[in-house]
C-alpha cells in the first residue's frame, strides 16, 4: 500500500475557521474563559439533521468557534497551522476560503483581515513549503450588494502565487438567497481573473446545480456532489469543464449521505469528471485532507492508480502556476511509480 500522506495533491475547499485544530480552538477559549459546546472540542465528526434546524445546530457551532477567532495573532495563527497540517498530508497547494466579513470588526473593516490572511499566506507558503493562496467567500445570508463589495476587494489582490487571492466563492446555506441576484459579484471577480468557485449541490440536488453554472459560471463547484443524481447535469458538468470539490467528510455530517460508503465518488469519476477531494471544515467534521483520499480507498474501491487522478485531478483543478503545476503531476507521477509494498 503506498502511503497517501506522500501522494502530491491540491486542497482547494477548505474554510478558514473550519481548518481549526481541535487543541487551538481549546487553547483560545481557555484564554477567553468561554465554555464551548462539547462537541466543538471532541474531536468526533458532528452528525446533524438533514434539514433547516440540523443547518442551524452547524452554524451555531460553526459561529462559536468564530467568534474566537479576534486578533491578527490568532488569524496568523489559524493561516499557519492549516498550512502546516497541509503539509504533513502531501499538499503543495492549499486554497483556503475566507470571508473577511466576519473578522473585519476585530482588525479595522474588511481590508486589514484580507490584508491579514494574505500575509500570513505568503509566510506560511515560506516556511511550510505548501503554496497557499486564498479564495474570498461571499455568503448567501448576506446582500448581494456586500459580495460586489468583496468581489472588487478581492479583485485588488488576483494573483496565482502564495498570498495571492485566486478564486471567488459564495458560501453558506445553499437554501438560502437567489443564486442569480449575486451573478454580478461573480462578473467582477472573474473580469479581475479570478476563478469563479461557489458553493452549490450539497444540500440541494441538481436543479440547484444547474442554477449556479447558469448564473455563476463555476469553474470549480464547491461540493457539487449530487449532480451525481441527474446524468444530464453531470454530463454538463464534464462538458463545461466544472471541476468537482467533493468532501466525503462533509457530506455524512451534514446528513446528505448515511456513511461515506454512499458518497457517488464513482459515479462522477466515471462520468468523467475532474475531482479535488476536500475536508471543508476539519473542525467539525472531524478529518483532514487525507482521510478522504483513504475513504475512496477503503469504501469506495479506489485503485492507487485511481487515487493519482483524483491527486492530478485537484492538482489541474488548482490556480496554480504552470511550473507548480508541472512539478506536483511529477511528483504524483514518481508516487505511482514507488514500489507499492
Ligand atoms: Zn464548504
Amino acid at each position: 500500500m503506498r502511503d497517501l500522506t506522500l501522494l502530491p495533491k491540491a486542497h482547494l475547499h477548505l474554510h478558514f475557521t473550519g481548518s481549526m485544530r481541535v487543541a487551538t480552538l481549546a487553547d483560545l477559549a481557555q484564554d477567553a474563559r468561554v465554555r464551548l459546546p462539547a462537541a466543538l472540542l471532541d474531536g468526533d465528526p458532528v452528525r446533524l439533521a438533514f434539514d433547516e434546524r440540523g443547518w442551524f445546530r452547524f452554524q451555531r457551532l460553526y459561529d462559536a468557534a468564530r467568534t474566537l477567532v479576534r486578533s491578527e495573532s490568532v488569524m496568523r495563527r489559524v493561516v499557519a497551522e492549516a498550512a502546516a497540517d497541509d503539509a504533513a498530508e502531501g499538499s503543495g497547494r492549499l486554497e483556503i476560503q475566507v470571508d473577511p466579513t466576519s473578522y473585519a470588526p476585530f482588525v479595522g473593516g474588511i481590508t486589514p483581515a484580507l490584508e491579514i490572511v494574505l500575509d500570513a499566506a505568503r509566510e506560511a507558503s515560506a516556511t511550510t513549503g505548501v503554496e497557499v493562496a486564498v479564495v474570498v467567500a461571499s455568503s448567501r445570508m448576506r446582500h448581494p450588494l456586500e459580495a460586489r463589495t468583496l468581489a472588487r476587494l478581492a479583485a485588488r489582490y488576483a494573483g496565482d502565487g502564495p498570498g495571492e487571492v485566486v478564486g471567488f466563492g459564495l458560501s453558506n446555506d445553499e437554501r438560502r438567497g437567489e443564486t442569480a441576484d449575486f451573478a454580478a459579484a461573480f462578473r467582477i471577480a472573474r473580469r479581475a481573473g479570478l476563478a469563479s468557485v461557489p458553493h452549490g449541490g450539497e444540500l440541494l440536488g441538481p436543479a440547484h446545480v444547474e442554477d449556479v453554472l447558469d448564473h455563476l459560471r463555476p469553474d470549480r463547484l464547491g461540493h457539487g456532489v449530487r449532480s451525481a443524481e441527474d446524468p444530464r447535469v453531470l454530463d454538463r458538468i464534464v462538458a463545461d469543464g466544472v471541476a468537482l470539490e467533493i468532501c466525503p467528510a462533509s457530506n455524512v455530517s451534514l446528513g446528505v449521505y448515511a456513511e461515506t460508503a454512499q458518497v457517488p465518488l464513482r459515479v462522477l469519476v466515471d462520468a468523467g469528471a475532474t475531482i479535488a477531494l476536500g475536508a471543508d471544515d476539519p473542525l467539525l467534521f472531524g478529518s483532514r485532507l487525507v482521510a478522504q483520499y483513504q475513504v475512496a480507498r477503503d469504501e469506495l474501491g479506489f485503485s492507487d492508480p485511481e487515487l493519482a487522478e483524483l491527486a492530478r485531478g485537484s492538482i489541474r483543478a488548482s490556480r496554480a502556476s504552470a511550473g507548480t503545476t508541472a512539478r506536483l503531476l511529477a511528483g504524483v507521477d514518481a508516487w505511482l511509480a514507488r514500489d507499492p509494498g
